[in-house]
């Protein structure tokens, strides 16, 4: 029997790297999907045959429409039709207080963090339902406290674009749970990622470490291992879930 495929967008580092090593050794063959960091995506894909396993570095930058359809299309192609969809891109910018904000860079972060996660569930969707000759699938969405915390005099534009994410992944589920597709999401909390780098706080994950029930910032392996049990056959009845993956946060 053929691989099944799983595509993880933003999985040259971070979180969505931990996910594709970690998808690939439970024998997905996995599109390790990048912006701009090819070396960086080739490194992961050759951490993951260098066990034995199958993946793909493929560009695209989920912002824009009609590379995400090429992404879609590169993917029937050269690995098959798609399982598992792992919508991971996110970004975040420079920690500030709303009322210095511009219009653009909240435009930016809801691109990638909404627009391109809804881009990509359709692609997915146009995939795996049955009508359109799918066999159904699995969609997890790595959302993050901050769509509860709310990320005040950090990025409230980061927080509201999540929290728009947990209610895309809601309105899907339900829409798509006869098709066998299942759509659900994990909210990371402090998670050490270069991430925060973005933010303007390299260190941030120490620094919040402290007010954090567990007293500690979490790893990316922690939150692929939960995005894995999201996808796996053991969460076969769990569709418009949510898990937080914080530390108690
Ligand atoms: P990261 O910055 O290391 O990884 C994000 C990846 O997404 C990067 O590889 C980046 O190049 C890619 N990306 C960004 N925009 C993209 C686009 N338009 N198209 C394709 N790829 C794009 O950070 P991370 O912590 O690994 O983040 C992964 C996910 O986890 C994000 O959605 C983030 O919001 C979420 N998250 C992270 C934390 C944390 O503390 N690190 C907490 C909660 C949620």
């Amino acid at each position: 029997m053929p691989d099944k495929v799983m595509i993880v967008t933003g999985a040259s580092r971070g979180i969505g790297a931990a996910v594709a090593l970690l998808a690939a050794r439970r024998g997905y063959a996995v599109c390790v999907n990048y912006r701009q960091r090819r070396d960086a995506a080739d490194a992961v894909v050759a951490a993951i045959q260098a066990e034995g396993g199958r993946a793909v570095a493929m560009a695209g930058d989920v912002a824009d429409e009609a590379q995400v359809v090429r992404l879609f299309q590169a993917v029937d192609r050269e690995l098959g039709r798609v399982d598992a969809l792992v919508n991971n891109a996110g970004v975040l910018d420079t920690q500030m207080r709303l009322e210095d904000m511009d219009a653009a860079r909240v435009s930016r972060i809801l691109a990638t963090n909404v627009v391109g996660a809804l881009v990509c569930c359709r692609e997915a969707v146009r995939r795996m339902a049955p009508r359109h000759g799918g066999r159904g699938g699995a969609i997890v969405n790595v959302s993050s406290m901050a769509a509860r915390l709310g990320s005040p005099g950090e990025y409230i534009d980061y927080a509201a674009s999540k929290g728009a994410l947990d209610t895309l992944t809601i309105g899907l589920s339900k829409e798509v749970a006869a098709d066998g597709i299942r759509v659900n999401a994990v909210r990371p909390g402090a998670i050490y990622t270069e991430m925060h780098a973005s933010g303007g706080e390299p260190g941030r994950v120490d620094r919040v470490a402290g007010s954090i029930p567990m007293q500690r910032g979490g790893t990316p392996q922690e939150v692929a291992n939960v995005v894995m049990w999201f996808v796996s056959d053991e969460a076969s009845y769990t569709t418009g879930s949510f898990i937080d993956v914080s530390g108690g946060r």
